[in-house]
């Protein structure tokens, strides 16, 4: 895969007919801001048509069926016009009518941060958004004497390494398996998908011919896999090896990086930088349930799916409706004789219609053809999927029932839920209730489902129980009303020990201070990437990253890297030994990120989730626009380090 950016398409050659025929297949709002752009004139934005913002994942906005057409036709007579002129360069547009186009597509009044924000992120300018540009001035033999050590070929890690080849640093990315990927490689589950629109879950140079609008795992394996073959990751990745430990030495300002192969063979590396890109949910967590080991048959977690386990014929019992679980069980139910789901809390589910939907050869053309297609789709994308819903997570303080839902728009949010609900199911209220959650929407992650889900729960061979689970026995389990369930096969799908960040790296910064000890179970760090107290280390996806229902991981994993690579610049600019976050610095942040998430709908007290440590602090989330969190990471502010 060469790197493929957003202004990267192809010249039209195609007949009329088949423009036209793709066209069919195209996402209209996208296609007003194209015409746009080949037409240069803002006439039918500014001739009064207008998107519905409130009808968020319906991709055509609410677009009348005759406003489709008069924009499919009038694109398809521009685009036989730039076809036939030979498909020349176009002039840009100026910012006044950029931000006509973005309003368009958001239906609303944007800010001016906003505008600029977007503007950038969208890399209208032609720049590489997340790029960083000034390493070319660094002396050879400077980046040639430094050298990063990545924990962790995943999503993160992987771009990591991308960026680092890009600047000419040398790096050893470690990784405990036998190939890359991460979380994608891990859950093979089946069913296993990302929930976030695959047009989003890409990095930014890094374009790919998506064949499903929310791709499986083996594809999303491959892409990152084609992502190291071909920008030159492979040869630096040290696979089959877990680092053990790392410590920090003060004098030479370098980390010493114990790592171990599967035969115990330890070897050591020496880094001016150590980057952890482990993720949070990388360690299986299995319920504590009384006894959890005395069930005889094949019994494993969603993350370490037992291929060698044949459900066809048998009674299966699966724990947890979480993210996993909801895309596993209408999957298992199509083998097994009976499934049986203990839910001990519903999550709240948003309908998506595409969602197991291939994308059709005429959006791909459309998407590698149409000048700025691409480029205003992924826009799109990451409005309805991020920003755009994010005025329906925060908490409205004089709104009541907060327990339910957290300000009007969350309820409405409430009830364009449970519509979707009764949709599915029907009007079997005893069933309704049972599949609504207490909390309030996005109070746990919002799942994405074209329905699937909730019709495998009327299957007369599937089983929805909620009495809670007393134990677990050598043929099944026990609920707590006394009734006895055999089954064959068992799995947990129950989560991940998100909050061990690390886990279980030994970490030790300068004189011995224990990264695991200072922390416990309350996480924390500077943008969720350095420490106080340990130089020259950094996290993606860290601390506070996570996200529940605004945008994708790839976009925080981006500013985080690009934070990064500003750091390590300024290391070798300066040649300084290391660079170390101000306590105060840190402290002062983490309060404005706990006020934060107590804002939000997943700051709740009746929430019990992942997000939350033991005390009830939410140590995963960040709580505040994408905008902030690309504004805080664009540039390294050396007031905020201790540098030596
Ligand atoms: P999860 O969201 O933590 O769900 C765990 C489930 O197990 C919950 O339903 C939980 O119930 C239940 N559970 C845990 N302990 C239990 C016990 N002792 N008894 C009964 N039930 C128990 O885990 P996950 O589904 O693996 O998802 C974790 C995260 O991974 C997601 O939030 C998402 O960020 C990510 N993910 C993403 C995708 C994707 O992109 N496609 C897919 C899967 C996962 P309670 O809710 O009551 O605690």
């Amino acid at each position: 895969m060469a790197a493929k950016g957003y202004f990267d398409w192809e010249p039209i050659t195609e007949s009329d007919a088949a423009i036209d025929a793709a066209l069919e297949y195209a996402n209209v709002p996208v296609l007003v801001a194209c015409l746009t752009q080949l037409t240069g004139s803002l006439e039918l934005i500014r001739g009064g048509m207008r998107i519905d913002k409130n009808r968020t994942r319906d991709l055509q906005c609410g677009l009348s069926p005759d406003e489709q057409t008069m924009v499919k036709q009038l694109t398809a007579e521009a685009l036989r016009d730039y076809r036939d002129r030979g498909c020349p360069s176009l002039p840009p547009l100026d910012k006044t009518a950029l931000r006509e186009l973005l309003q368009f597509l958001t239906g609303q009044t944007l800010e001016d941060d906003y505008l600029e924000f977007y503007l950038e992120e969208s890399e209208f300018e032609g720049e590489d958004a997340y790029g960083l540009p000034g390493f070319e001035a660094i002396p050879d033999e400077v980046k040639q004497s430094f050298h990063v050590v990545i924990v962790g070929a995943g999503m993160s890690g992987l771009l990591a390494g991308c960026r680092l080849k890009q600047a000419g640093v040398p790096f050893t990315i470690v990784e405990r398996s036998l190939a890359v990927g991460g979380t994608w490689l891990d859950n093979q589950y089946p069913g296993c998908r990302v929930d976030s629109p695959s047009h989003v879950f890409e990095y930014s140079f890094a374009r790919y011919p998506w064949p499903q609008y929310y791709c499986t795992q083996p594809v999303l394996q491959r892409y990152f896999s084609e992502c190291a073959t071909d920008f030159g990751i492979v040869p630096h990745i040290r696979f089959g090896h877990e680092v053990e430990r790392a410590e920090f030495d003060e004098g030479s300002g370098l980390w010493r990086v114990i790592i171990r192969d599967a035969d115990g063979v330890s070897t050591e590396l020496s880094a001016n930088a150590f980057i952890s890109a482990v993720g949070q949910l990388n360690q299986p967590k299995l319920p504590d349930i009384a006894g959890r080991d005395d069930f005889t048959g094949p019994a494993f977690h969603s993350a370490r799916w037992d291929q060698s386990v044949d459900l066809s014929g048998k009674r299966v019992a699966v724990i947890g409706t979480g993210a996993s679980a909801m895309q596993l069980i209408p999957e298992v139910a199509e083998q097994a004789r009976d499934v049986r789901i203990f839910m001990r809390t519903p999550p709240w589910i948003y309908p998506s219609p595409s969602y197991r939907h291939d994308v059709p050869d005429g959006e791909h053309w459309l998407i590698n053809h149409v000048p700025h297609y691409a480029r205003w789709y992924h826009f799109l994308l990451f409005w309805l999927d991020g920003e755009g819903l994010y005025a329906s997570v925060t908490k409205d303080p004089c709104w009541p029932h907060q327990e339910r839902s957290v300000s009007p728009e969350n309820q409405a949010l409430r009830e364009f839920l449970i519509d979707s609900i009764k949709q599915e199911v029907g009007e079997d209220s005893a069933l309704v209730e049972k599949l609504t959650p207490e909390h309030a929407p996005c109070g746990k992650r919002l799942l994405v489902d074209d329905g699937t889900w909730y019709r495998s729960l009327l299957r007369d061979d599937v089983q929805l129980i909620t009495e809670g689970i007393e134990r677990i026995t050598s043929a099944g389990l026990v609920t707590d009303d006394g009734a006895e369930h055999e089954v064959d096969a068992l799995v947990f799908a129950t989560g991940f020990h998100a909050s061990r960040f690390l886990w279980p790296m030994e970490i030790k910064g300068p004189g011995g201070r224990d990264l695991r000890d200072s922390w416990g179970d309350d996480p924390r760090a500077y943008l969720g990437v350095v420490v106080p107290g340990f130089p020259n280390l950094f996290c993606l996806y860290g601390p506070n990253t996570n996200i529940v229902v605004t945008g994708s991981t790839i976009f925080f994993s981006e500013c985080g890297v690009h934070y990064i690579m500003s750091c390590l610049r300024l290391l070798m600019e300066r040649g300084l030994r290391s660079l170390e976050c101000r306590r105060d610095v840190h402290d002062a942040y983490n309060e404005i990120i706990d006020q934060g998430n107590l804002d939000v709908a997943w700051g709740a007290e009746n929430v019990r989730s992942w997000y939350k440590n033991k005390a009830g602090r939410v140590t995963q989330n960040w709580p505040f626009r994408l905008l902030e969190y690309w504004n805080r990471t664009k540039a390294v502010n050396t007031a905020d380090f201790e540098l030596r």
